[in-house]
Formats: C-alpha cells, sequence, structure tokens
C-alpha cells in the first residue's frame, strides 16, 4: 500500500512537471514568436522610414536598373521609374503640378533641362557632393538641374571622300567647297537649337546667323531623318559631312542591325574648333522637381549617379562621355581621341534658345 501510494505520488510529480515544461516551452515559444514579430516590424517601419524615389526617365537601359538596384542595395530606398519620351515627360510634369508622385526628372540635352525649370517644374538642390562631382559649366546656374553625362556635336565624314585635314570648324563648314554637301537633321530638333544657341553665346547673334544661313545654303537635301539618317545618308553618298551627336556613332558601331555598323564603320569622327572655341557639347542630366514629395531620398540618388561607382557605367550605356571628370570614358570613346570643349555654361544653351529658334526661322533652315 504505501508504495503503491509512493508510486501514485511519483506520478502525480511527473505529470506536473510534464505539464509545466510543456507551459513553459510554449511560453517560450510566443516570447521568441512575438520578438520574431516586433523585428518584422521594426524592419517594415525602417523600410517604410527609407522609402522611395519616383524617377521620370527618357532613358530605357537594363544597365540603369542594375545601377538603380545597387541604389536600393545601399541605401533600402525604392526607385520606381517612369519611361517615357523627353518632352512628354516635362509635358506629364506640367500636366500633374502639386499631384505630381515625380521627385526626379532625367532627360537629355540642357536646352530641355533649361525648358523644365523655365516652366518652374524643378527646384534648385544644394549638395556638396553634387557640386564636386558635377563641374560648374555641366550644371544649372542656379542649381536646378545636373549633368550627368556628356555628348558632343560633331562632324562626320566620309572617310573615302574626306581627309580630315580638310576640316577644322563649324564655321568652315559655310565655305563654298562643301556646296550641296552638308547633311544636318531639321532645326525644329533641340540638338540643333542647342548647338546654334552655343554659336550664340560664342561668336555673337550676327555671326551665329551668318553661319545658320551658310549651312543652308551647303545643304545637301532639306533637313530630314534623325542623327543616325545622316550618317547613312554620307555612306549612300548623298553628302560628305554630317552633323550629329558622338554616341550616335557609338550605337551603330554596336548596332543589332548590321547596316548600321555597316555604315558606322565607313565614317569618321571629327572634333571640330579643337584651335580655338571648342567642340559643342550637351549634357543628359538630372533635376529635382518643385513638388518632390520624396526630396531627401530624391537628393541621394542624384548624388549616387554623380559618384564614381555609377558614372561609368551610366555614361557607358549611352556611348557618352562620364560628366564627373574623375571618371575615364570608354575605350571607343578613348580611341577618338581626347578634345576640347566650348567654354560655356551650359545653362545659355537654354537662355538662347528662342534667339536661336528665330534665327532657323529667318534663314529658312527647315
Ligand atoms: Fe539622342
Amino acid at each position: 500500500m504505501k508504495r503503491k501510494v509512493h508510486i501514485f505520488s511519483l506520478s502525480v510529480i511527473l505529470i506536473f512537471s510534464l505539464l509545466i515544461f510543456a507551459g513553459c516551452s510554449s511560453s517560450s515559444k510566443e516570447v521568441a514568436n512575438s520578438e520574431k514579430e516586433a523585428a518584422n516590424s521594426k524592419e517594415e517601419v525602417e523600410n517604410s522610414q527609407k522609402g522611395v524615389v519616383n524617377l521620370y526617365t527618357d532613358r530605357h537601359y537594363d544597365t540603369d536598373e542594375q545601377l538603380l538596384n545597387l541604389f536600393t542595395e545601399e541605401t533600402g530606398i525604392k526607385v520606381n521609374l517612369v519611361k517615357g519620351k523627353s518632352d512628354e515627360l516635362i509635358e506629364r510634369l506640367s500636366r500633374e503640378g502639386k499631384d505630381t508622385q515625380a521627385d526626379l526628372l532625367i532627360t537629355a540635352d540642357a536646352g530641355r533641362l533649361h525648358r523644365a525649370k523655365e516652366k518652374e517644374l524643378l527646384q534648385p538642390v544644394k549638395s556638396e557632393v553634387l557640386f564636386n562631382n558635377i563641374p560648374e559649366n555641366l550644371r544649372d546656374k542656379d542649381n536646378e538641374w545636373f549633368g550627368l553625362t556628356v555628348r558632343g556635336r560633331v562632324i562626320v565624314y566620309a572617310k573615302d571622300r574626306v581627309d580630315p585635314s580638310e576640316l577644322s570648324t563649324y564655321e568652315y563648314l559655310t565655305n563654298a567647297k562643301w556646296k550641296g554637301k552638308i547633311l544636318v537633321r531639321s532645326s525644329s530638333n533641340i540638338y540643333n537649337q542647342s548647338l546654334l544657341a552655343s554659336l550664340i553665346a560664342i561668336n555673337g547673334e550676327e555671326e551665329a546667323k551668318k553661319w545658320a544661313k551658310g549651312i543652308v545654303e551647303n545643304m545637301a537635301r532639306e533637313p530630314k531623318g534623325n542623327d543616325r539618317d545622316q550618317a547613312k545618308a554620307v555612306v549612300a553618298g548623298e553628302g560628305d559631312i554630317a552633323i550629329m551627336n558622338t554616341y550616335y556613332v557609338g550605337k551603330m558601331l554596336n548596332s543589332s542591325d548590321a547596316e548600321e555598323v555597316k555604315v558606322a564603320k565607313q565614317v569618321g569622327v571629327f572634333f571640330p574648333n579643337q584651335e580655338g572655341t571648342g567642340t559643342h557639347i550637351n549634357v543628359s542630366g538630372v533635376g529635382l522637381t518643385k513638388y518632390a514629395k520624396n526630396k531627401e531620398n530624391a537628393i541621394k540618388l542624384m548624388e549616387f549617379l554623380s559618384s564614381e561607382k555609377a558614372q561609368k557605367q551610366f555614361a557607358e550605356a549611352n556611348y557618352e562621355y562620364p560628366a564627373n571628370p574623375s571618371i575615364e570614358p570608354s575605350e571607343l570613346l578613348k580611341s577618338w581621341g581626347e578634345f576640347k570643349t566650348q567654354n560655356i555654361n551650359l545653362s545659355q544653351l537654354g537662355e538662347y534658345n528662342t534667339k536661336a529658334v528665330q534665327i532657323f526661322n529667318e534663314v529658312g533652315w527647315k
């Protein structure tokens, strides 16, 4: 009997112990779970604090997306992209006004960036990082936009018909020697407007007008097509010389279209005005929108894109020169040689845009 009681009490103790143990383990699980939940929600809060940045861009390169992913990895800031054509994005920003979701605008040509500024779509950014990375002539005077990549607007010539020693300046293209030989796109295009604006800034209005008139007189045909079409017309023998942006030669050399590669191999790139005023350059750049809701994140992304880490890849995606002078251009661009650039602040391309358009109309550059 005594022994039975003993066994009974042992069993009771054992059962109690098991119950207590089970209770303990389930409550320690609860503690662990709730700690995990707390950690998760902390992470969510931190993520939402790091937040997003919304970017309107006219670029569409896979390498851009890799770069933006790197930015997200480093900062935790998510980048949302809205891709579109340059003028349409500016139009959209203007239409959306205060309600816009866009924090940043990336688009080509200082003239166009200036247009966005004049429409009061941008705001100034004071960032030592940007001031250090982007040279003063490649950014807006009021810091409303910053150049990120640089292109030259150069003379492209038929290698089999033109000796580069015959070429010298933009101005020399108006010489009778080139009558019926010059191919260039329409004056409605911003690249030509910015080129003429640069000549107004450097040579004055009268000289710039003489130049535009002289080019019209030497045109091989009425302006038509885009920059690439001018190179194609050179190779087809319609003229000997085209005025076009450097990166199109790079794009054609690397094109999936065999015809474009063939064309690009038959033309040479000449940087005009090396003895004097320098070759006309322009930028693709970024501006903080006036109604940016994620201003801090947006400035972080601007700074990232100007950094050594991002610049090489960002410029190479479009066969352009990095705006940050501490980065070397790609091998292809280096093979064209170093060149002297026009010594003007690119803001002036925007400031003289209206004048340039007026001159084009006056001289009949279609
Ligand atoms: Fe272009």
